[in-house]
């Protein structure tokens, strides 16, 4: 044995570098030692989740994914953190399997498959965006949410439509097979539908012309995504091709409006009599949403090609008060888990009363913006209590119904002082004076 080289590699250590000797004797230099090292975490890392992404995980096999999951495993992870939505669930653990079902026979088979792109309808805050979310969470597949609202036909001031797939590439740390198995979430996609006639008002001019980039996306393409800051400077960009034929799209929205064009064609009533506020009034509304057929949607505004490339459609339940206490209480993460988390690290015990909850629904419900406004009302009736644990020390914080008024009450003459309005406030007037 050569006492100066490396027992794996043969490097010649007496010209330098870095290294280990066992008694014998034996060198070791850190290049071998790194990449033992680095072969060690990579199967580690597989063995503990076959389908984990980032870095040294071997890449995605969806064979695996569908081994380990069934429908209703799937399922069974979504309600550990959505409450109710049953059939929106189910639709969606089944489409998401026989997605990756496919893709798992890619080059296997002569079948030629569809994706099963999916179509949420449902009120803002019912769950849409979470049940995506969630399901990249248990399948480890990147993830990316695009907001519709911010996309304009390329040449118009806004973002273009392939920017979704940069934050979807970032998500997989810039491995782009990796990305190009994974799932885009397209927010307020309703805001995409072609203006003219129709119910909404709030519908963007261009709405055609994003539609048909969306389609071209949901199809499948190779973008050329922007790597680099600088993208209206095109000599100055690294650029990645990514191809999105295998990308899930999960579309959704809130759909205003809609519930009448259904109740139309069902001969059937809804959203009686006309109103300034365009959004569906009752939960028999929302119910109208699990009837939808595509006519609906192209009545919508929406182009038929576009509607053809989302197969799957589903609607969510708008949440009434029980869900939300629900929602406060079961999921995994829950508001009343992650807080008591956060005081009980200053030291604090939270308790809340069956009282208080109430209160804190009341005030929740009052906002119309779905069980969102859980977590802001959380954020504004613990803010005081929180900002000052530090220094008060104390041990305990009881939150009953009486303790959510005086902090809402004093919230609203703080802020009262400070010149501004609570977010409660209705009046018109001082909002836009505010805003000014
Ligand atoms: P949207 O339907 O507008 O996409 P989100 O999914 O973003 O609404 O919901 C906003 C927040 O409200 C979520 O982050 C979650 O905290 C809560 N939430 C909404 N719906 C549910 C639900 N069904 N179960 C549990 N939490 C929910």
């Amino acid at each position: 044995m050569n006492q100066n080289l490396c027992f794996f590699c043969s490097k010649d250590l007496k010209k330098g570098g870095d290294f280990v000797q066992n008694r014998e004797g034996m060198l070791l230099c850190k290049t071998c030692v790194e990449t033992a090292t680095d072969i060690f975490n990579r199967k580690t890392a597989w063995d503990k989740d076959p389908v984990k992404k980032g870095t040294g995980a071997k890449k995605p096999n969806f064979k695996r994914i569908i081994e380990k999951f069934s429908p209703k495993d799937i399922y069974d992870a979504l309600s550990e953190y959505i409450i109710g939505q049953d059939t929106a669930k189910k639709v969606v653990s089944l489409a998401v399997y026989n997605h990756y079902k496919v893709l798992s026979l890619i080059d296997q088979t002569d079948v030629e498959f569809e994706k099963s792109n999916i179509l949420l309808l449902g009120p803002t805050g019912s769950g849409k965006t979470l049940i995506a979310r969630t399901l990249s969470k248990i399948l480890q597949i990147p993830f990316a949410i695009g907001d519709c609202t911010s996309y304009t036909e390329a040449g118009y001031v806004g973002d273009d439509v392939e920017n979704v797939l940069l934050s979807l590439l970032i998500d997989a740390n810039y491995e782009v097979e990796e990305a190009e198995r994974g799932i885009i979430y397209l927010d307020e996609i309703d805001k995409k539908a072609k203006s003219g006639g129709n119910v909404s008002i709030s519908r963007d001019v261009s709405g055609e012309g994003v539609q048909q980039a969306f389609l071209k996306l949901i199809e499948g393409t190779v973008a050329n995504v922007p790597l680099t800051a600088g993208r209206k400077n095109p000599m100055s960009q690294q650029v990645a091709k990514v191809d999105t034929k295998h990308i899930l799209f999960i579309c959704g929205g809130a759909f205003n409006g809609l519930e009448k064009i259904i109740a139309k064609r069902l001969h059937t009533s809804a959203g009686m009599g006309f109103t300034a506020d365009p959004m569906p009034k009752t939960i028999a509304d929302f119910r109208l949403f699990h009837k939808v057929e595509p006519p609906d949607l192209i009545e919508y505004g929406f182009i038929p090609e576009f509607v053809g490339r989302l197969p799957v459609k589903v609607a969510l339940n708008g949440l009434e008060r029980n869900d939300f206490i629900k929602i406060l209480k079961e999921p995994k993460n829950s508001l009343i888990r992650q807080f008591s988390k956060l005081f009980e690290m200053d030291g604090c015990e939270l308790v809340f009363t069956d009282d208080g909850l109430e209160k804190l629904v009341d005030v929740a419900l009052s906002e119309k913006i779905g069980a969102r406004g859980l977590r802001d009302v959380f954020e504004r009736v613990l803010r005081e209590e929180m900002f000052s644990l530090r220094e008060t020390k104390i041990s305990g914080v009881k939150v009953d119904a009486q303790f959510v008024d005086k902090a809402l009450e004093f919230l609203d003459t703080n802020s009262s002082k400070e010149g501004r309005v609570s977010p409660k406030s209705s009046n018109p007037t001082i909002e836009a004076a505010v805003a000014g």
